[in-house]
Formats: C-alpha cells, sequence, structure tokens
C-alpha cells in the first residue's frame, strides 16, 4: 500500500495518482490517493472509497464466518488474558 502525493518530508511527489481510475468508484483519481500494488498490477482509491471497501469486506467476512460457522483467521487472544513475563 503506498500513499500519493508530496512527501511532507522531503516535500516531493513520490507517487501520484493523477491521471489514475479508482477501483471503487471508477472515477479519476488525484492526490492523495491510495494505491495498492498485487501480482495483477496496482489499482487506487480515493481515500474514502478504500475506506468504504474495507467495511465492505470486513462485513463479507463476517458474512462467510457466519455462514460457514467458522472462522476465517485465528481469534485474536483479549489483552486481559496475555500472561505477563
Ligand atoms: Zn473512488
Amino acid at each position: 500500500m503506498s500513499l500519493t502525493g508530496s512527501d511532507p518530508t522531503h516535500g516531493e511527489v513520490v507517487v501520484t495518482a493523477l491521471g489514475e481510475t479508482c477501483f471503487y468508484c471508477d472515477q479519476p483519481t488525484s492526490d492523495p490517493a491510495i494505491t495498492w500494488h498485487g501480482a495483477t498490477g496496482a489499482i487506487w482509491f480515493h481515500p474514502a472509497c478504500a475506506v468504504e471497501l474495507c467495511i465492505r469486506l470486513n462485513r463479507d467476512v463476517l458474512e462467510w464466518e457466519c455462514r460457514a460457522n467458522a472462522r476465517l483467521v485465528p481469534k485474536p487472544t483479549p489483552i486481559n488474558n496475555r500472561r505477563t513475563p
């Protein structure tokens, strides 16, 4: 995952989203944006669209777990159950 736009530590644009299209809403992107590079290429998001997609992905995972009566990932250990060294 990369954020696009100016690098605040150097003031230069490292990666730009200009000329790209949002994977979620299919509208042109501008900086700042979010880009992910996967096995088949890169996808681009408006920041708000990345949030909307994450919400829906998490909902789909929960629905799958409920229907399968199984967990896709191990249940995390609650903080108050951790052992202290
Ligand atoms: Zn979008």
